[in-house]
């Protein structure tokens, strides 16, 4: 199960989500088939080098990095604009093939997007968050 916080820009009215972690298809061997509905593929269809991926799975010559996959918050650096991407990292068996890891691009601008642990101010207005304006939610 995942977690979800949601910031509430109180005078912008805007809201952020935050959705980290994994759902209950997201299963190791799922994610590395490449005949699988629920693999890397489905998850990573807005992200960079998608061909690459592609073969990646086909060639099955890499393994999941098992310390951390699963959803995390990107922001665009240029728009500040958020939004909640799969993170993964596929290591390479063989020494000369470069690990693969997820790198996803602002939907807007073009800008290669960086992951985010939490926000302290609005990305819309600028005003500071504090702790009651953050909903915790789960999700599956
Ligand atoms: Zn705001
Ligand atoms: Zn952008």
């Amino acid at each position: 199960m995942g977690k979800g916080l949601i910031y509430v820009c109180k005078k912008c009215k805007k809201e952020f989500e935050f959705m980290e972690g994994r759902g209950m298809l997201d299963s190791k061997t799922e994610l590395m088939k490449y005949d699988s509905k629920f693999n890397l593929i489905k998850r990573y269809k807005d992200g960079i080098n998608g061909e690459k991926l592609n073969e990646i799975l086909k060639g099955k010559k890499y393994i999941l990095d098992e310390n951390y996959y699963g959803y995390k918050t990107y922001q665009c650096p240029k728009c500040k604009s958020i939004t909640n991407k799969f993170y993964f990292k596929l290591i390479a068996l063989d020494k000369n093939d470069e690990d693969f890891i997820s790198e996803y691009k602002c939907s807007k601008c073009n800008e290669k997007m960086n992951i985010i642990e939490n926000l302290s101010k609005c990305p819309i207005c600028g005003k500071d968050f504090n702790i009651e304006d953050i909903e915790i939610m789960n999700w599956d």
